[in-house]
């Protein structure tokens, strides 16, 4: 095969793929279907547009997202290289002004002499080359059909209703008690009990709460089984204690009874740092979600590192598809990267488009891929896309839920422990990349 390979969709993760790739000495094609054709959330023909918030979030390393954009800065990422050029000031976030980012990165990307822009919809990926494909929560409806030959149609998601997660440090454990109903010496569930009085104050406030307006092209989600928590409720006062806030078979061993009503948390990934509210998917506004679900007994304090949504989300079932290299696992020439291999977000997306361009050019050049280490918020983000529970799998945003903590947890401050597990994170990487010869001129051509 010759030294080019096909990126498909211009976006953050398709642009910072294209960019690793090229500056590596490989050709490549890159396709964007807009202006031809659009998405229902784009609005200009420029790649690397961003369609709604301007924000990458915070740059603090006792944040995840800050984590990862340190990351992505040692990795010579294009997309955060344009997001600082086009920076505006937003506190102790990197916010930018979207349209000159947007313009900048396409300005970069078209002036790369390794770099071929094409602007088309592919509705086939090509089986005589290397190929990442990059098309985002939107993919267009004749590739989505085309993807769900290639990966099993169970295996791909066009909707995407996700409940709140919290972490595990944050739960207030004297008031939860573990019982999956019917059993209660099972350690599936945890279960935050609520009284009457109690769960008339949260029904009144959910019902009243601000919810984010749909696009049109969400609006099925609602019809299609991921009814909202709140729509639920709108049917009446007693709905929620039929369905996913229902006590039965379970018995709160500090008073010996049935609760009245019950918030079930499960938990979200292998480690046990991260609880998911079990039927709790919602449009609710973020502040609105930490106002009431914090009204919960046992999540007065909860961090919330991710909220609930609903929208349209193409993704595919990477724990069961996907090697944590970002290739395909029956077709190790097709690499996946961005939000469709469900991570959720500007960064993580660019971020796994990073190690897509890296690893796409090792194989090119016929050295293996690299896994990057789980302690990494890059790599805690595909170890976790790679390694979740394919039955129930949800998309995920950069947090330090995913990074391995144990050795942190004698740090009682949070703020400090969060900042031990980026310093390390950091060091990790260093010794990663030199280990590796990721920067080096000889891997940079
Ligand atoms: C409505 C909406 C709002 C969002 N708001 C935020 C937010 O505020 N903050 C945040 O961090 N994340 C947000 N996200 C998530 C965000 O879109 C993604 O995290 C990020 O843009 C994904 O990057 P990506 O490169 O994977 O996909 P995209 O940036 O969407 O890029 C994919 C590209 O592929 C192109 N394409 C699609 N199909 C084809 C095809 N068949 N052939 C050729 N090209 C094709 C598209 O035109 C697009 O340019 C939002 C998502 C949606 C849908």
């Amino acid at each position: 095969m010759a030294r080019i390979l096909h990126v498909i969709g211009g976006g953050l993760a398709g642009c910072e793929a294209a960019w690793q790739l090229a500056e590596r000495g490989i050709e490549v094609y890159l396709y964007e279907m807009r202006p031809q054709k659009s998405t229902p959330a784009h609005k200009t023909d420029k790649l690397a547009e961003l369609v709604c918030s301007n924000s990458f979030r915070s740059n603090s390393l006792e944040n995840g997202a800050g984590l990862l954009k340190e990351e992505m800065r040692k990795l010579n990422s294009i997309i955060i290289q344009c997001a600082e050029k086009t920076k505006v000031p937003a506190g102790s976030a990197l916010a930018v002004d979207r349209y000159k980012f947007a313009e900048t990165v396409t300005q970069r990307i078209a002036d790369h002499p390794n770099i071929k822009i094409h602007r088309k919809e592919v509705t086939e990926i090509p089986s005589d080359h290397y190929c990442i494909i990059a098309t985002g929560p939107l993919t267009s409806d004749k590739l989505s059909q085309h993807l769900k030959g290639l990966t099993g149609s169970n295996y791909l998601y066009f909707y995407d209703a996700a409940a709140p997660i919290v972490t595990r440090d944050s739960i207030d454990f004297n008031k939860v008690f573990w019982g999956n109903r019917y059993d209660k010496n099972g350690d599936d569930y945890l279960n935050c009990p609520m009284t009457e009085a109690q769960y008339k104050k949260f029904y009144q406030e959910l019902i009243n709460a601000e919810v984010h307006e749909k696009k049109p092209f969400e609006e099925k989600a609602f019809f299609e089984g991921c009814m909202p928590i709140e729509a639920l409720a709108y049917r009446g006062e007693n709905t929620l204690l039929f369905g996913p806030m229902k006590p039965v078979g379970l018995v709160d061993p500090k008073t010996g009874k049935q609760p009245y009503a019950v918030v079930q948390l499960r938990k979200d990934n292998q480690e046990a740092t991260l609880f998911n509210m079990v039927g709790f998917q919602t449009s609710l506004k973020w502040g609105e979600q930490e106002r009431i679900f914090r009204m919960i007994p046992g999540l007065e304090e909860a961090e919330f590192v991710r909220y609930g949504f609903i929208h349209r989300n193409t993704f595919i079932n990477s724990p069961r598809i996907m090697e944590p290299t970002l290739q395909m696992k029956n077709n190790p020439g097709l690499f996946f990267a961005g939000q469709i291999t469900g991570v959720e977000g500007y960064i993580e997306s660019a971020s796994n488009g990073l190690v897509a361009g890296i690893n796409a050019a090792r194989v090119l050049r016929g050295e293996s891929p690299l896994i990057f280490p789980k302690e990494t918020m890059i790599g805690a983000l595909i170890h976790y896309i790679t390694t979740a529970n394919p039955d129930t799998f949800q998309p995920m945003k950069a947090n330090f839920g995913i990074i391995p903590n144990e050795e942190f947890l004698k740090i009682k401050d949070k703020r400090k422990r969060k900042r031990a597990i980026s310093q390390k994170a950091l060091h990790v990487l260093s010794e990663f990349i030199q280990k590796h010869k990721i920067n080096d001129k000889k891997d940079i051509k």
